[in-house]
Formats: C-alpha cells, sequence, structure tokens
C-alpha cells in the first residue's frame, strides 16, 4: 500500500512529497511538533496534543497554520487514507520556507504543516512491556554542546529576532557568572584600555569559530598582545574596542553593547585594522 503524508494541503505519496530546502524546520530547526498515538483506529489524548502544539506555536511565535478541528480532521485523514489501526500520527509545524536568515520572515510567509501516520507492533510493544526496560542516567546536555556546528539553531533565531527588536544586529550570550560566551552567530572579542585582545577559550560553550582561529594567527604574526579569558559584560562595555567574527562577515566592529557605547561609539582602529588584515593571513583556495 502507497504511504500517503500530508504537506500544506495536500496528501501525497512518500516519494511525491517534499518540503523545501529553505524551510526553517530544515534550516534551523525552528518549528514544533506532536506525535497522538492512535489505537484501534483512535486519535489518544488529541485535545491535550492539539493544546500543547497551539502553546508551542504561541511561545515560538509561529502562526497557527489550521485551527483544532482542522487539525484533528488532517491527522485523521493521516489515519484513515493509511489504514492505521495502532500507531501514531506525527505533526510538525515549521515557520515555512523563507531565504535562509536568523530573523523571522515576514508575515506573508505561511507556516509548513507536515503529518503522517504511521502503523506500529503492538505485540512488540507489550513484548517490551512485559520484560521491562533498562536507563542510563547521563548529565542533563539539552543543549550544552555550542561547540558542535548543529543546524539546532532555534535559539539563536530567538536571540537575534530579540536584538533586532531592540535595535541591535547580533546577540551576545551571558553565562550564569555573567561573562560572555559568544555571539548568536560570532564570535566576541574585547580590546582592552591597555590594548590587550580578548576572547573566551575554546569550549563546549562556544563554536571554534574559524574566523577566530585564523585572527589568532594574525595576532601571533603582529605580535599583538592576546588574552584567552572569558570577560564579563561590564568588561566589555568598558572596553576601548568589542568586535565580532564570522565567516560571513569576517571582522564586525561592536559600537554599542546594550544601551552602553563602546569606546567613542565608532568602530576601534585596530578592529578596522584587523579587518582589512584579515585576508593576509586567512587560506584561499583555488577557484
Ligand atoms: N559562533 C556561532 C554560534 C556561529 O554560528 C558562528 C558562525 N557560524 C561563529 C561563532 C563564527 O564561526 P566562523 O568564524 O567559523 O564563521
Amino acid at each position: 500500500m502507497t504511504r500517503i503524508v500530508y504537506v500544506n494541503g495536500r496528501y501525497l505519496p512518500y516519494g511525491q512529497a517534499a518540503v523545501h530546502v529553505e524551510d526553517r524546520g530544515f534550516q534551523f530547526a525552528d518549528a514544533v511538533y506532536e506525535v497522538c498515538e492512535v489505537k484501534n483506529g483512535s486519535l489518544i489524548d488529541e485535545k491535550r496534543h492539539i493544546t500543547r502544539l497551539q502553546r508551542s506555536l504561541a511561545e515560538l511565535m509561529i502562526p497557527a497554520p489550521a485551527g483544532a478541528w482542522t487539525i484533528g480532521h488532517i491527522m485523521r485523514q493521516c489515519i484513515a487514507r493509511n489504514r492505521v489501526r495502532n500507531g501514531v500520527v506525527y505533526l510538525q509545524v515549521t515557520r515555512g520556507e523563507a531565504a535562509r536568515d536568523f530573523s523571522f520572515p515576514g508575515a506573508d510567509v505561511a507556516p509548513t504543516l507536515v503529518c503522517l501516520a504511521r502503523s506500529n507492533n503492538p505485540g512488540k510493544t507489550e513484548a517490551l512491556a512485559a520484560a521491562g526496560i533498562a536507563v542510563k542516567t547521563m548529565p542533563e546536555s539539552r543543549w550544552a554542546r555550542c561547540d558542535i556546528k548543529t543546524v539546532m539553531l532555534l535559539p539563536a533565531c530567538l536571540a537575534k529576532e530579540a536584538a533586532k527588536a531592540s535595535g541591535a544586529r547580533e546577540a551576545w550570550f551571558v553565562d550564569a557568572d555573567g561573562n560572555v560566551t559568544e555571539g548568536a552567530s560570532s564570535n566576541a572579542w574585547i580590546v582592552t584600555k591597555a590594548g590587550a585582545l580578548v576572547t573566551r577559550p575554546l569550549g563546549p560553550e562556544l563554536l571554534p569559530g574559524v574566523t577566530r582561529a585564523t585572527l589568532l594567527d594574525l595576532l601571533a604574526r603582529e605580535n599583538l598582545s592576546l588574552q584567552e579569558r572569558p570577560f564579563s559584560v561590564a568588561e566589555a562595555k568598558d572596553a576601548r574596542e568589542a568586535f565580532n567574527t564570522s565567516a560571513s562577515a569576517t571582522v564586525m566592529p561592536v559600537v554599542m553593547i546594550d544601551e552602553t557605547s563602546v569606546g567613542d561609539g565608532k568602530p576601534g582602529p585596530l578592529t578596522l585594522r584587523l579587518r582589512s588584515s584579515f585576508h593576509q593571513v586567512a587560506a584561499v583556495s583555488g577557484r
């Protein structure tokens, strides 16, 4: 039997169903989902699942793709069209497809709604339940591995959106000790009043930026004073200069942190010098 999946208003055979490559669910994990049990052909706890879905959507400011009745109808259609008696219905709503940009797209971008129903083998679950299962404990780490460049960028999107709402271009994340970890899509740097460059040492709380690494080479080459250590928001606000590094913007001067101007409120001279020298050290690959 051909399995059918619902995508944005259409019930399609699996082989023909597709979501755009620039869908924000794929690019940023900017999406929410629900899984409902199907037992004897009926949905279990439908109302609670839809209520939680609506809450998740509202929390992320993703417009509801349809009302509760319609979503329930789509789930039932997927169950019927796939002749599922026992199994699950999976429903995902993303913020929709838009050119890749951390900021939320405009109101004209409709959310993506995908729904699929899948049978399971109740005998298998029953056998497992009869024996019981083992669990293994581990430290909570969801998500404490910012050193891995994953597409799980929803927190970064939310941070950038909040930064934008306050007139800023980038967000700087601050840890429990009041120290800056990194930007939402860049590494953070300051230049102290004494002229030392400061950036946080590598660790699980920041991405090992390629631009950061190349800049370190440049600093070594130019014998500039470097301190790889955490710095606080207060120290950054009091710094002579500040900047971010990333492949998309290389060395980007930071002139304002929250409501405080950095230095004289203009891109710093050392920052601009590093920006203009960056490509002298960066590796260039053939065309
Ligand atoms: N931190 C984060 C969280 C980023 O997303 C990025 C940019 N991808 C960076 C730092 C900078 O890394 P790179 O210099 O490799 O672009």
